[in-house]
């Protein structure tokens, strides 16, 4: 059996999976806050439970919010202090006599696309995640690529270009403060909060998202034109990203991932950023939605033949 640990601030998901990936059974506990043992524990518990359940000993991959230095073995979670900065994968295989793996959720969710049965057939599968911010993971043949410290497909942190800050109107391009402390970065453009804050300094009125692509299909004026303006944007920086990778298959997920106009328009807007032999990948939503998570975390252990 192969288990999925999704690892958050507040819940820890355990998800027990066939070599098909088919979900049997899951199950979530609160995240400790206390102490790194205690965290440690619950994780080991829910392993020994799966084990007693199955009348196995599962593999175990972990999806968390944040990195783990794949030399290292440390984990670099801001958001749960306990487990930040610590060895977690030394410790957790200690406790459980077997090798642990890790990744971060953007890859696991990126991985758990990858695997489904209308993708797996493909070398390389991207995901993008438009959601709170901008992410994204990389599967090479039905495995993640990190890189050498885990910061690869990090493409919330590439920058505006020539190309976007053209676009945006130079001077009066709207430039805003990345948590990573950098500036300009396309997290904080091409997710639901950028589409908002966007359309609050290029359209001077401030609406969610939800609004904004409802007033879109009502084809109000200001809404048509900057949804035309996102999608060029959009298309700069991704079309750079399939420069550099050459995908067959994009895969969207996060919350802007349901705005379906994206799938019509973007294909259309990409070709100009692209090199005059590039291919447009296929670009679909992604099917697993929450449970990504545990999905991809439990397929870190799948490989092709
Ligand atoms: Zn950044």
């Amino acid at each position: 059996m192969y288990y999925g640990f999704d690892i958050g601030g507040t819940k820890i998901e355990i998800a027990v999976f066939d070599e098909n990936l088919e979900k049997l059974y899951s199950e979530r506990v609160d995240t400790p806050k206390e102490s790194y043992d205690e965290w440690l524990n619950a994780i080991v518990h829910l392993v020994e439970k799966a084990d007693a359940k199955f009348a196995c000993k599962g593999t175990v991959g972990l999806g968390v919010p944040g990195f783990v230095n794949q030399e290292t073995g440390i984990a670099e979670i801001t958001n749960i202090r306990v487990a930040d900065n610590k060895p977690i994968l030394k410790d957790l295989s200690a406790r459980l006599g077997r090798e642990v793996r890790a990744e971060n959720d953007a890859n696991c969710f990126a991985l758990s696309e990858a695997w489904d049965k209308d993708n797996q057939q493909y070398p390389l599968v991207l995901g993008l995640i438009l959601g709170t911010g901008f992410g994204g993971g990389l599967v090479f043949n039905g495995k993640v690529h990190s890189g050498q410290t885990g910061m690869a497909g990090e493409l919330g942190h590439l920058q505006l270009n020539y190309h976007a800050l053209k676009l945006l109107g130079w001077d009066k391009a709207p430039i805003y403060e990345c948590g990573c402390g950098n500036k300009a970065c396309l997290d904080t453009y091409l997710s639901g909060r950028g589409f908002e804050m966007l359309y609050r300094d290029l359209q001077g009125e401030t609406l969610s998202a939800k609004e904004i692509i409802q007033r879109f299909y009502n084809k109000d004026e200001s809404a048509v034109k900057f949804v035309e303006i996102f999608v060029e944007l959009c298309a700069i920086s991704i079309g750079n990203i399939i420069t550099a990778l050459d995908p067959h298959v994009i895969v969207l997920g996060g919350g802007l991932s349901n705005f379906d106009y994206l799938y019509e328009a973007l294909p259309k807007a990409l070709p100009a950023h692209l090199m005059r032999t590039a291919k447009v990948p296929q670009i679909k939503k992604a099917k697993f939605g929450d449970s990504g998570g545990v999905r991809g975390a439990a397929a870190l252990f799948l490989s092709r033949e």
